[in-house]
């Protein structure tokens, strides 16, 4: 792009066929976004050349599949039943993915993983904690993989916030292969600014650059992200409330009778077994409370995955349950 010849500042900039009439945004905005970098850079520990921003998690998902996966040639595994962008960016690329089923306590089998590993096998998705089922994957799996596989390992913390478990970012200088996603789409309350972020080695790092849409993150959402990045001390108090109810409702939700399991949770939902779940699901919807059936997923028969909301609506999705799950 033409801001891609010449960076730093000038008086006069005649180079893009902009309109040269200041609106605020009637320039093209910073296609690495060095900006908003530092300041993650800053939050993460991590040098600016360490990241990559997307358009939501998403992007950063599918420019991943481009740079490293030969369609019709290379295959992916992710740790299933997951989140389901990793298989649909799998997808539209013309790659396989192969599905390493996690155990009945959704944890890693790392046999299972191991075997599947073959010489076509170019990345391998964690998602930690865990979405639908809401758990950490054990790190000393995740270790060895990172030790004893050249490919490329992700680790998706989307969550990471509403978990104890120490963010893979920390070991980046450790593992060459290791790539790291986390999102302001969940803790920092910023779904609808669609941003996402990739933590990797520079080198990694610099071939997505060369990929990736050069105006990816447009002047607004840089901006936002960057005024609202100011509000630690916000997302931090939401995200302790969030957990407070995350532990109330769990506690609520086993006294239920037709509710079987109320899976362990790291994050900002809960995955929950019960009678009839697709019934239930159909029934809230009734009630205007739109849950997520998950009860057609491998694993996770007859479950619905809730979503932690405020107090207020949490005391109005528990009355609502009981109502049809005593
Ligand atoms: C919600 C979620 C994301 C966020 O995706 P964005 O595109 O950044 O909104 C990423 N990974 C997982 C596992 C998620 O559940």
């Amino acid at each position: 792009s033409a801001r891609d010849e010449f960076t730093g500042k000038a008086s006069i900039y005649l180079d893009a066929n902009e309109n040269p009439y200041d609106n605020g945004l009637n320039r093209y905005p910073d296609p690495y976004q060095f900006e908003l970098k530092a300041k993650i850079a800053d939050i993460k520990n991590v040098k600016v050349q360490q990241i990559i921003i997307g358009n939501g998690s998403d992007e950063i998902i599918d420019l991943l599949y481009r740079a490293f996966c030969e369609p019709q040639v290379d295959e992916v595994i992710s740790l299933s039943p997951t989140y389901g962008m990793y298989k649909v960016y799998a997808n539209i690329n013309n790659v396989e993915i192969k599905d390493c089923w996690l155990n009945s306590s959704f944890e890693i089998v790392e046999e299972d993983l191991l075997g599947m590993i073959n010489e076509k096998t170019k990345m391998i998705w964690f998602c930690s904690p865990n979405n639908p089922t809401g758990n950490s994957l054990n790190p000393e799996s995740i270790k060895k993989v990172l030790q004893n596989f050249k490919g490329l390992v992700i680790v998706d913390e989307a969550y990471i916030y509403f978990s104890d478990s120490e963010s893979w970012v920390n070991y980046l200088d450790f593992y060459p292969n290791l790539f790291v996603m986390q999102t302001l789409s969940k803790a920092w309350g910023l779904a609808g600014l669609r941003l996402g972020m990739g933590f990797a080695s520079p080198q990694i790092i610099a071939l997505l650059n060369k990929i990736k849409p050069p105006y990816n993150i447009n002047l607004l959402s840089q901006q936002t992200a960057l005024e609202q990045l100011e509000f630690l001390d916000q997302k931090n108090s939401q995200v302790d409330t969030i957990l407070q109810q995350r532990d109330w409702l769990s506690h609520e939700l086993k006294q239920l009778k037709k509710v079987h399991e109320v899976y362990p949770t790291d994050a900002n939902f809960v995955l929950v077994k019960m009678d009839n779940a697709t019934d239930i699901y159909n029934k809230m919807v009734e009630k205007s409370i739109i849950l997520r059936n998950r009860s057609t997923v491998k694993l996770c028969l007859d479950c619905i995955r809730i979503t932690i909301g405020t107090p207020e609506e949490n005391k109005e999705l528990l009355r609502n349950l009981a109502e049809l799950l005593n």
